[in-house]
Formats: structure tokens, C-alpha cells, sequence
């Protein structure tokens, strides 16, 4: 009879535990952008407003870029996928090279989203650009040389354009200007999610 009650107490104390630790681990991965949102408060404070369909990667990369676009949603899906492609860690391991109309803004945009997904980043010069008409990611793991390059579906940059000319008629309003523009809130949560082969194609090269 005591044994069972010991049995039971030690079950309850594990299952205690084990809830302690998920809530807390759960907390740590809204944290940085729900409660903990005053300590957060040193950072520049985005334009968006989250949805709890938004994957938990979106914030993050809003909170680097600023607000919440389809070019910088797309250059982050591409990096993640030339990424992933490659088995790379990211970081350090990578040589990133991106093609794109990426003169300006807010095509350029792109480029903050390839640098969150593979973190090769202008500061580390391991990515660079270079002109071109559709945009692509060339991802390269330095240890093995693998090769990937994604390259977006035309279809998908014509969609960014045609409603990017619908909803900003009036010419000379400023990129990432408020109020939240919302229909290319909805494209962008819309490239979040589109499946990959909807949204480009894939090349893969080994030395
Ligand atoms: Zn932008």
C-alpha cells in the first residue's frame, strides 16, 4: 500500500515536472514577443499585428525587417529552402548568393528574408547580389560544396507586382508606410504557407 502511494507521488512529481518545463520552454518561445514584450522594448518596435496562424519564424523575421511584406516573406522561404537543401547549419557554413531587381525597395526586401533563413548575412560577407529578372538564391555549403539553387516561380512574382499596383495606386508612398497595407499582409502570409513546389523550383549539385 505504501509503495503504490510512493509509485503515485513520484508519477505525479514527474508529470509535475515534465508540465513545469513544457509551460516553461513554451513561454521562452512566445516570450520574446508576448510577455516579455517590455524587456523586448530596447528594439525598434515593427509594424505588425500577429495572428496565431503566423508560424513562429514570421515574428522573428518581422521583427528584423520591420514590417511585414511578400519580398522579404519570399526571400525567406527560398533561403530556408536552399538551406535546408544542403543540410547546412547556417551562419558560418554558407555562401549565399542572391539574383533579383533588387536596386531598391520593395523587391529588395527579399534580402532581409534570405538573411534570417540562412543566416549568411552582409556583416559575416558571406552573401552578396546581383542583378537579375527573377529571383533566385545560390546557396553554397562550404564543408561539402553542395550546391543549391531555388529559384521563384514567375507566377508568384507577378502576383507580388499585380496586387502591389492594386492596392498602392497613388505613387511615392513610402515602403513600409502605415496604415499596414492589407492586402499585401494577406500575400505575404499567403507566400508563409504556400506549398514549395507552388512557389519555386529547386536545383541541387554536388562536387
Ligand atoms: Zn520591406
Amino acid at each position: 500500500m505504501f509503495l503504490k502511494h510512493r509509485i503515485g507521488l513520484v508519477i505525479l512529481l514527474v508529470v509535475g515536472s515534465l508540465w513545469t518545463l513544457a509551460r516553461s520552454v513554451d513561454r521562452q518561445a512566445q516570450g520574446m514577443f508576448t510577455e516579455d514584450r517590455a524587456s523586448m522594448a530596447v528594439l525598434p518596435q515593427p509594424h505588425y499585428e500577429p495572428k496565431p496562424e503566423d508560424p513562429p519564424w514570421l515574428p522573428v523575421l518581422v521583427q528584423f525587417h520591420g514590417h511585414l511584406g511578400p519580398w522579404v516573406v519570399l526571400g525567406f522561404r527560398l533561403g530556408e529552402a536552399a538551406r535546408k537543401a544542403v543540410d547546412a547549419a547556417g551562419y558560418f557554413d554558407v555562401e549565399v548568393y542572391c539574383l533579383g531587381p533588387f536596386e531598391k525597395p520593395p523587391a529588395a526586401c527579399f534580402l532581409d528574408g534570405v538573411q534570417l533563413a540562412t543566416g549568411a548575412t552582409w556583416g559575416k560577407r558571406n552573401i552578396a547580389w546581383e542583378l537579375a529578372e527573377i529571383p533566385a538564391v545560390k546557396l553554397t555549403h562550404l564543408p561539402t560544396g553542395r550546391k543549391a539553387v531555388v529559384t521563384v516561380r514567375r507566377e508568384v512574382v507577378d502576383l507580388i507586382v499585380k496586387t502591389a499596383n492594386q492596392s498602392a495606386p497613388q505613387s511615392g508612398r513610402p515602403h513600409g508606410a502605415q496604415p499596414v497595407d492589407k492586402k499585401l499582409d494577406d500575400l505575404a502570409r499567403q507566400i508563409a504557407r504556400i506549398k514549395p513546389e507552388e512557389l519555386f523550383t529547386l536545383e541541387l549539385a554536388t562536387p
